[in-house]
C-alpha cells in the first residue's frame, strides 16, 4: 500500500494547487527575471493590465531547439549513470524487505558533465549562453515533458513494477501524486529515481550555474564578484551532494517517498528553475560585493554547506559502523528501536542522541536553509524574487520535518517517543 503522509484533502488540496500553479509560477518567475528586472511589481502590474491573455502571451513555446537541448542532455546523463564503473553500494532495505543496489558513479559523471560542458564551449563547439537564451522554452518543455512522464510512470506501477516495493493505495489521484512505486527501474540497472533525482535534477543545477556565470560574462565582458560567490556556492553544494550521493540513497527522497508527481516532476523541473534561480537573477545584476564582504559571504556559506554534510555523514557512520564510532570525540549515544516490516519481520534500528542529532531532531535542515541563504544574499535586497527558494525551502524543509517525525513515530512507536524526550526540539534548538 502507498502511504499517505497527509489526510486525502490535504492531498488533493496540495495537488490540485501544485498541479495548477507551479508551472505558471515557473513561467513567471523566469519572465521576472530575464525580462521584468526581477521585479514583482512590474509582473504584477503587466498580469493586472493583461490578465490570463497576457500570461498565454509571454508563456514560451516548447521550440526544437529547447527538445533537442534537454534530450541531448537527458541522453547524456542516462549514459553516465549506465556506463561509467563505480562502487557496488547497497540501499537500506525497503519496507517490503528488498535491498535496492546501486552503481556509485555520481562524482565520477559530475566531474565528465562539467569537463564536458565546459570543454564544448572552450573549443567552441556549444556556446552555454544559448541554454540561457532559450531557457524559457526549456522550462516550457520541461514542464509538459515532465507531465507525460509522470504518467507513463503511473502507468509502469500498474502494468511492470520493478519490485514488491510498489502498490496502489486504490485512489488514482493520490496515487499519481505521491507515486506507486518505491524504486522503479529500466531493466536491471537503470534506477530511474537516480536519474530524475540525482543525474537529471541535481546535475542541472550546477550545469546551470555555470551557464548563468558564462552568460553574464558574455553580456559584459567580465563575471561580478556576487555572481562568483553564487555560483561557487552553488558548486561546492552540489559537489558535495555528488560526492555524499550513496549516502542520499538512504535518505527520506529514495527510502521513503514513491516515484511520483511530487518528487519526479519536483527534480525535473522544480530544481532547475526554481533551485537555480538566485543565479538566474544575477545574470543581468552584476552587483559589486568588494572583496571583503564576498569572502565573508563565501567563508559562511562553505561553512554551512560543511555542517549539513558532517550532519548527514555522522548519522550515516553512525547506522554503518552501527553504533561502532566516535561521534564528535565520544562513543555515541542512542536508542536501540525496534520495528516491524509491512511483511511482519522484526528489525532492530539505532537512533542516534548526540552529536548533531542531539541537538535537535532535523538540525541539519538549519545549515542547509542557511547555504540557501547565503548564495543568494550576493544579490541584495533590491528585489525580493532571489530569495523565494530560501522561503520555499524553508516551507519545504519544516514540512518535511513533521512528516518525517510523523513516520517515525509509526515506524518505532515508544521508541520514537522516547527519543523525543531525550531530544526535545524538532529543528531549532531552544526554540521549535
Ligand atoms: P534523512 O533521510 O537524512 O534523515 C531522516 C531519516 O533518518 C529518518 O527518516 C530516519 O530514517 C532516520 N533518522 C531519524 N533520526 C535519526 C537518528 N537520531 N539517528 C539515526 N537515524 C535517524 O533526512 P532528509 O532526507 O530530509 O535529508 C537528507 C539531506 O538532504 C539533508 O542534508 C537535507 O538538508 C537535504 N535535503 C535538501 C532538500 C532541498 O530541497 N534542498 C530537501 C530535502 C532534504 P529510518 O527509517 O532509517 O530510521
Amino acid at each position: 500500500m502507498a502511504a499517505t503522509v497527509h489526510s486525502p484533502i490535504v492531498t488533493y488540496a496540495s495537488m490540485l494547487s501544485l498541479l495548477a500553479f507551479c508551472p505558471p509560477f515557473v513561467i513567471l518567475l523566469w519572465y521576472t527575471m530575464v525580462h521584468q528586472d526581477g521585479s514583482v511589481i512590474q509582473t504584477c502590474s503587466f498580469l493586472w493590465e493583461n490578465g490570463v491573455q497576457g500570461l498565454i502571451n509571454i508563456w514560451p513555446r516548447p521550440t526544437a531547439i529547447a527538445w533537442k537541448i534537454i534530450f541531448c542532455y537527458g541522453a547524456f546523463e542516462a549514459a553516465l549513470q549506465l556506463l561509467l564503473p563505480g562502487k557496488r553500494v547497497e540501499g537500506p532495505i525497503s519496507p517490503t524487505g528488498n535491498r535496492p543496489v546501486y552503481k556509485a558513479n555520481g562524482m565520477a559523471a559530475y566531474f565528465v558533465t562539467l569537463a564536458t560542458y565546459l570543454g564544448l564551449w572552450w573549443f567552441g563547439i556549444f556556446n552555454p549562453a544559448i541554454v540561457y537564451d532559450h531557457l524559457g522554452e526549456i522550462f516550457s518543455a520541461l514542464i509538459f515533458g515532465s507531465l507525460v512522464f509522470c504518467v507513463l510512470l503511473y502507468v509502469k506501477g500498474h502494468v511492470a513494477p520493478s519490485s514488491s516495493d510498489s502498490g496502489s493505495c486504490g485512489n488514482l489521484i493520490i496515487d499519481f501524486y505521491w507515486g506507486m512505486e518505491l524504486y522503479p527501474r529500466i531493466g536491471k540497472n537503470f534506477d530511474i529515481k537516480v536519474f530524475t533525482n540525482c543525474r537529471f535534477g541535481m546535475m542541472s543545477w550546477a550545469v546551470l550555474a555555470v551557464t548563468y556565470c558564462i552568460k553574464q560574462y558574455e553580456i559584459n565582458g567580465k563575471v561580478s564578484d556576487s555572481m562568483l560567490v553564487n555560483t561557487i556556492l552553488m558548486l561546492v553544494y552540489v559537489t558535495k551532494f555528488f560526492w555524499w550521493e550513496a549516502g542520499y540513497w538512504n535518505t527520506m527522497d529514495i527510502a521513503h517517498d514513491r516515484a511520483g508527481f511530487y518528487i519526479c516532476w519536483g527534480c525535473l523541473v522544480w530544481v532547475p528553475s526554481i533551485y537555480t534561480s538566485p543565479g538566474m537573477y544575477l545574470v543581468n545584476h552584476p552587483v559589486q560585493l568588494g572583496t571583503q564582504l564576498a569572502i565573508y559571504i563565501l567563508v559562511a556559506g562553505c561553512l554551512c554547506i560543511y555542517i549539513n554534510y558532517d550532519c548527514d555523514r555522522q548519522r550515516q557512520e553512525f547506522r554503518r559502523t552501527n553504533g561502532k564510532c566516535s561521534v564528535w570525540g565520544k562513543a555515541p549515544s542512542k536508542i536501540v528501536a525496534t520495528y516491524t516490516t509491512t511483511a511482519g519481520e522484526t528489525k532492530t534500528s539505532l537512533l542516534l542522541t548526540s552529536g548533531w542529532w542531539g541537538l535537535a531532531r532535523h538540525f541539519h535542515y538549519v545549515p542547509e536553509i542557511s547555504s540557501a541563504f547565503f548564495w543568494t544574499v550576493p544579490a541584495l535586497f533590491d528585489n525580493f524574487l532571489p530569495y523565494f527558494y530560501v522561503i520555499f525551502l524553508t516551507i519545504l524543509l519544516f514540512d518535511r520535518a513533521k512528516r518525517d517525525d510523523d513516520r517515525c513515530r509509526s515506524k518505532y512507536g515508544k521508541y520514537w517517543k522516547l527519543y523525543c524526550e531525550k531530544v526535545k526540539y524538532r529543528i531549532i534548538p531552544g526554540i521549535y
